[in-house]
């Protein structure tokens, strides 16, 4: 205690930042460092106590560095270092932002947020201590990101276990593990096919089928944000294949849906359509998560060669 208290904190209005957070801008005043990446800031930072300390997150694939960067210097450098993360272009899924903060960042600052908006921010952290306890093993924080390796397609208990199993973690936020929901075909449609129309790309994302109903587990996708995830995962609008739709998405009630679904006995279960070896695409369309977009093809009207045009 007494020792924190004695040490020099001559360092508390250095800024030590990577120079892409200032977008162009000169250095704001003359307690301000710059360094052209992320490595150099960690360097300076090393020995640094409780000045501010600036990374700038620009790609995904930064994220592992930029985690191990963040949890050293707050295991070496102690309570009073702010570290701030500013992501430069929107790639910062929730779960990453909530492992750069369980790492020991103070702060992770949107892409969406202006550099006058980020400066306030930065202003707003100044003197404060760090004193969420950051835990020793980095190992642990990693696998908490993506903790179902699974995707697409399980089979009823296989699908049960899974969910069972993230619901169960209290290592995952409460309350925030992901979305469950069970959409029954519309008239016409059954339970099967519309499986084939089901292709979740991301990692975590399962789905199973029985008792006439889909069963999807979307892994920490927020309730507001189901229909956008939806639509990634489902080539047409679900309104269109679906007629009916259930959604859980707290902790207690996904697992007391799953005890009613690990009682459906094997003989409901419902087999998938074998799988065709080529899918193909299916309509010539994007989905950007809002809105459709075909894209025309282009089609020659005559036979002419058409060289001579002016
Ligand atoms: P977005 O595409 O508008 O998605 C918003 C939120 O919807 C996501 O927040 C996530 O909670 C949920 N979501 C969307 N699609 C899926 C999905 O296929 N599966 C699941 N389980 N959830 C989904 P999140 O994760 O915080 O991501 C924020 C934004 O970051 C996304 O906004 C998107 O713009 C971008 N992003 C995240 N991951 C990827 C990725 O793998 N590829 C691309 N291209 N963009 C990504
Ligand atoms: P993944 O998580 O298995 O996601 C695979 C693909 O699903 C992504 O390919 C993207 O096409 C789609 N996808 C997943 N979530 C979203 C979303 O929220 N919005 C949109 N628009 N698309 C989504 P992509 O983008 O090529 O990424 C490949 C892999 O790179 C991902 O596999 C993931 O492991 C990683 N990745 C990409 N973006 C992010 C990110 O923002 N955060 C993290 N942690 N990983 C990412
Ligand atoms: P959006 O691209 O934002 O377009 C919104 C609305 O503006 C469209 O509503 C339509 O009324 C009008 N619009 C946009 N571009 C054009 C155009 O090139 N020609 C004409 N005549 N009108 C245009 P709408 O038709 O209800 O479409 C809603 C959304 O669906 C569009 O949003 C787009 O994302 C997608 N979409 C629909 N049809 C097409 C299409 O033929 N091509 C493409 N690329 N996307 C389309």
């Amino acid at each position: 205690e007494e020792l924190a208290n004695v040490q020099p904190r001559t360092d508390e209005k250095e800024v030590l930042s990577n120079i892409a957070f200032l977008e162009g801008a000169p250095p704001l005043s003359e307690h301000w460092s710059v360094f052209d990446t992320n490595d150099a800031v960690f360097n300076a930072a090393r020995t640094a106590q409780a000045a501010t300390v600036i990374f700038v997150m620009g790609q995904n694939s930064q994220i592992e560095q930029l985690a191990r960067y963040i949890h050293t210097l707050r295991r070496q450098r102690g309570t009073a270092l702010k570290i701030v993360v500013r992501e430069s272009v929107p790639s910062l899924r929730a779960t990453d932002e909530r492992l750069l903060l369980s790492c020991g960042a103070n702060l992770v600052i949107s892409h969406s947020s202006a550099l006058s908006r980020c400066l306030t921010l930065i202003e707003s952290i100044q003197n404060q201590q760090f004193s969420r306890r950051v835990p020793e093993d980095l190992a642990t924080l990693f696998s908490n990101t993506e903790p179902l390796k699974l995707k697409g397609y399980q089979k009823w208990d296989v699908f049960c276990d899974a969910v069972q199993k993230i619901v169960n973690n209290p290592l995952l936020p409460a309350d925030g593990k992901g979305v469950m929901v069970a959409l029954r075909p519309a008239p016409g449609l059954r339970v099967e096919q519309a499986l084939t129309l089901c292709r979740p790309h991301r990692m975590g994302d399962i789905a199973t089928i029985a008792d006439k109903r889909l069963v999807i587990f979307l892994s920490f996708c927020r309730v507001n944000d189901l229909d956008i995830a939806l639509n990634h995962i489902f080539p047409l609008p679900t309104g269109d294949i679906f007629s009916n739709r259930v959604i859980w998405f707290e902790d207690k009630q996904i697992a007391a849906e799953l005890v009613d679904m690990q009682d459906v006995k094997p003989e409901r279960w419902t087999k998938p359509l074998p799988i065709t070896t080529e899918p193909g695409k299916i309509i010539n369309a994007t989905h950007d998560g809002r809105h459709w977009r075909r894209y025309p093809e282009p089609r020659r009207l005559s036979a002419d060669t058409g060289e001579q045009s002016s």
